[in-house]
């Protein structure tokens, strides 16, 4: 790597120089011959340099460390003239930046929500930023918000089935939405939940509403103490963040527990509501949280229970399918989000099983005035009665992700769609059958979705722990969590694959909390085989360096 600790000032070369020609070359459209070709070319190396690098370097390896690497990224100054030229910049990234990234592609690389995306991908997101529209107002994107309102219809359509005259009428209706799009998962549902909370402190008479007034005052007004919002204990923690910014406070989120399944324990769901309105008539349940597809283990909390419940208590139902939401393609597994057609909103994110690049998030919400109460006007953008999406809306510009969407579905189909879910599961089923054939790894949670997790525990342990008391239980199973920490970490640090981990409590009435592996099943290229190899890899790991520390 080049060491950017050399004092540029000294090594400028001597036709770089910011001047006003300089700025034309730079701002100017490529219009002759020459220019074209060396754009193009500049294009070339971007795609297929970056291609060559997504072959050959997989995982994360520890070649060089975070620490040395930061070394060479100390200077804290700008330089007065140019550094580089843009093919000096494109190699520079290609040849010493990507190597030193995640090759997050990899087929190995079965630890995260983030993996390949299909190459057209990258071409969309160029034609994105070559129009450069802002959707925040129709003045800067014109028929990109119409667009945009038609994809928002589609995936509607995929989670609400309301019928063709519903989204004929509301398709292009500049009074209504059915969806926004936001940055990713988190401002979805801080999304969703602002939604919840404008709607429940609604503006009445002598009271303008929460959004204008604050939250003391709307308590005043409203005769409530406070607010809470329920959620399963494997809710992701941007709820909490979310209940933070709103003024609600983040331990306003109360976490239930889980069944023996890691869903929502509905007994346990229905004794809190009781509990909270014996204990204080003055504390209000904003929200119920399902998760369809939880972040740790992929499951789905019983959404059609939870409608019911919401449904009885007047409560707004708050579906997190960030993850989950594109199974509704799959014939095969679509009924296990079976409830979600319930809900008041959902969270959907498209950089995860949209394979959209990075960032996209989407809020859908059943009813299409709902998102009234979030809308903000101005004299300059966001005019009453214009299509200007950003008038329901967290963000103000943002880029035309819509189009990205749009194009990916014309390119994939549902049907396209439905194989990547259906492989995802199948081969996180298949690899399921394979740790439970493994006398040395357990299976902790078996996948409902793409995602399972288990730990390395070695059949004779097992046997140990079946006859141990409390005690011993506990002691076995921290001398366990030691290796499979360890033993993550010396597979990632090995770089030919990466599963990820993370510590799991079966119920409240567990001894203790374990530390698993977490795998997520999303790239097409990732099959049996290559598990197999990720698990003979984790068995040779333990033989050579972890051996020691097995519990007696
Ligand atoms: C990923 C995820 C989020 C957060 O989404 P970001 O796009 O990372 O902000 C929220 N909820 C669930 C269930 C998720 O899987």
């Amino acid at each position: 790597m080049a060491d950017n600790r050399t004092d540029k000032r000294l090594t400028a070369k001597k036709d770089l120089v910011a001047d006003w020609n300089h700025l034309m070359r730079v701002f100017l459209r490529p219009e002759d011959d020459a220019s074209r070709q060396t754009l193009i070319k500049y294009m070339e190396q971007m795609l297929f340099g970056l291609h060559e690098f997504l072959k050959k370097h997989v995982g994360i390896t520890e070649a060089k460390s975070l620490k040395e690497l930061s070394e060479h990224f100390m200077i804290t100054e700008i330089s007065e003239d140019p550094e580089k030229k843009l093919a000096d910049v494109i190699t520079c990234l290609i040849k010493e930046i990507a190597p030193h990234a995640v090759n997050v592609a990899s087929p190995y690389f079965v630890g995260h929500m983030t993996s390949a995306i299909p190459f057209f991908m990258v071409h969309l997101k160029t034609i994105v930023a070559a129009l450069n529209q802002n959707v925040v107002k129709v003045e800067t994107s014109k028929v990109v918000s119409v667009i945009e309102k038609q994809v928002i219809a589609k995936i509607h359509s995929m989670i609400y089935k309301r019928g063709r005259p519903f989204y004929e009428k509301h398709v292009q209706d500049t009074d209504t939405t059915l969806g926004v799009f936001t940055e990713g998962g988190t401002t979805a549902n801080l999304t969703a939940l602002w939604v919840a909370r404008n709607a429940r402190f609604a503006p009445k008479s002598g009271f303008s509403g929460i959004e204008s007034e604050g939250v003391p005052s709307a308590f005043a007004a409203y005769n409530v103490d406070r607010c809470v919002i329920l959620a399963s204990r494997l809710a992701h923690y941007s709820l909490r963040k979310a209940a933070g910014i709103l003024g609600l406070g983040c331990n306003s989120v109360i976490p239930i527990e889980t069944d023996a399944d890691y869903r929502i324990d509905i007994d346990a769901l229905k004794e809190t509501i009781k509990q909270i309105h014996a204990e204080n008539s003055r504390t209000c349940i904003l929200a119920i949280v399902g998760i369809a597809g939880a972040t740790e283990t992929g499951t789905v909390d019983p959404l059609a229970q939870i409608a019911e419940i919401c449904n009885t208590h007047n409560i707004h139902f708050h579906v997190d399918a960030a993850w989950g939401g594109p199974t509704l393609f799959s014939k095969e597994y679509r009924h296990l989000l079976d409830g979600i057609q319930h809900s008041d909103s959902v969270t959907i994110d498209g950089h995860k099983q949209f394979y959209m690049p990075m960032t996209c998030g989407m809020l859908y919400v059943r009813d299409p005035k709902i998102l009234d109460v979030i809308a903000y006007h101005s004299n300059y953008v966001n005019r009453r009665g214009s299509v200007d999406l950003g008038i329901r809306s967290l963000s103000g510009s943002r880029e035309a992700n819509s189009l990205i969407l749009d194009c990916a579905l014309k390119i994939m189909g549902a049907k396209g769609y439905a194989l990547l879910i259906n492989h995802g599961i199948e081969t996180a089923r298949a690899f399921a059958e394979e740790i439970e054939k493994r006398e040395d790894f357990q299976l902790v949670t078996p996948p409902v979705l793409n995602i399972l997790t288990y730990r390395f525990f070695p059949a004779r342990t097992r046997e140990r722990i079946a006859h141990a008391d409390m005690d011993e239980k506990e002691r076995i199973n921290s001398a366990l969590n030691v290796i499979n920490r360890d033993l993550q970490r010396l597979q990632r640090e090995a770089g030919n694959s990466f599963v990820s981990r993370t510590t799991l409590r079966q119920n409240a009435f567990a001894p203790c909390e374990i530390v698993v592996l977490r795998t997520v099943i999303m790239n097409p290229m990732t099959d049996i085989g290559i598990l197999r190899e990720i698990l003979d890899e984790q068995e040779q790991i333990v033989k050579n360096h972890l051996s020691e520390n097995l519990p007696e």
